[in-house]
């Protein structure tokens, strides 16, 4: 099962990231025209194809594809899977083009924080050629057709080229990761904070834009449905505030990147009532703590 029904006309499909369950989904939007928002790791393209045809969606059929950041869980399979959807136009933002372009930069960046072997599993971007690409900066709206639109907010903070997208009709929120990472039966939230282009305060500024918006309902890439939307734009502000104080108090104590990581892993198993961690969740954690270090360190 890849794919779920969340709203009328709106699936959620779960790309198996690294072959785990709930930890990086994409959404389907089926109106007369239809979108893929996020594409996931370029290793679990097959998966997308296979929600897809879950859900009744031929590759042929997808008008729009949008990452909403060029992260590698977000954008890594766009290139591949825009080889078999001749008919998909991408609408990305502005700063991001350059990256779908000419992914690079983008994968020796990440490298560099990953390192190679972790870089194999999540696999390589494809460049996607530019005529396909339309470029969105603050605010532009989608027509679907049938009543249904999306509207694009740029929401930096998390990464400098983030969207996120209201679905006008049925009054959704696709976050991108302007929200933390909530995944199932893990009871917190975890700021995501990764390296390298962190902004605290541009990140608050853009979780209330999104409050504004009032959204009846959440659709969070990590992962999944949330309908207590008003909680998790809180908790995510607060996380952030209170994530870059820790880390920042351990830093100064000369703690490294293990030890910081080790005793945040202990913060979200105290504040989940668990006494053990599922590795992707580590994983998150220790990417948090390296981006809050990073951008500790540039602004120092
Ligand atoms: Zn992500």
């Amino acid at each position: 099962m890849y794919a779920t029904k969340v709203e009328d006309g709106v699936f959620l499909l779960d790309t198996y990231a690294l072959g785990q369950p709930r930890t990086v989904g994409v959404y389907v939007i089926k109106a007369p025209k239809i979108a893929l928002v996020d594409c996931g790791y370029a290793s679990s393209y097959k998966s997308v194809l296979q929600g897809l045809s879950e859900v009744g969606v031929s590759p042929s059929e997808v008008s729009y594809v949008i990452p909403t950041h060029v992260h590698l869980d977000h954008a890594g399979a766009a290139g591949v899977l825009l080889k078999e959807m001749p008919n998909a136009k991408v609408v990305a933002q502005e700063r991001s083009v350059k990256h779908l372009v000419d992914p690079t930069k983008l994968v020796d960046s990440a490298t560099q924080v990953f390192g190679e072997a972790i870089m194999r599993l999540y696999g390589a971007p494809a460049p996607i050629a530019a005529d396909r690409i339309t470029a969105v900066g603050e605010e532009a709206t989608l027509e679907l057709g049938g009543g249904a639109s999306l509207t694009m907010m740029h929401t930096p903070g998390h990464a400098p080229h983030q969207i996120s997208i209201l679905i006008d009709r049925p009054g959704a929120l696709l976050t991108a990761d302007a929200v933390g990472i909530v995944y199932p039966g893990l009871a917190t939230l975890i700021p995501t904070t990764p390296p390298p282009s962190l902004d605290p305060a541009s990140l608050a500024r853009s979780v209330d834009r999104l409050a504004q918006t009032a959204p009846r309902t959440l659709l969070v890439p990590h992962f999944g449905q949330r309908e207590d939307s008003e909680a998790v734009f809180a908790r995510t502000k607060e996380g952030v505030q209170a994530w870059v104080r820790e880390v920042e108090r351990m830093r100064n104590l000369k703690m490294d990147l293990d030890a910081i990581s080790d005793q945040m892993e202990r913060k979200v198993m105290y504040d989940a009532r668990t006494e053990d961690l599922p590795v992707y969740a580590k994983v998150s954690v220790r990417s948090s703590v390296m981006g809050i270090l990073h951008y500790l360190e540039k602004n120092s």
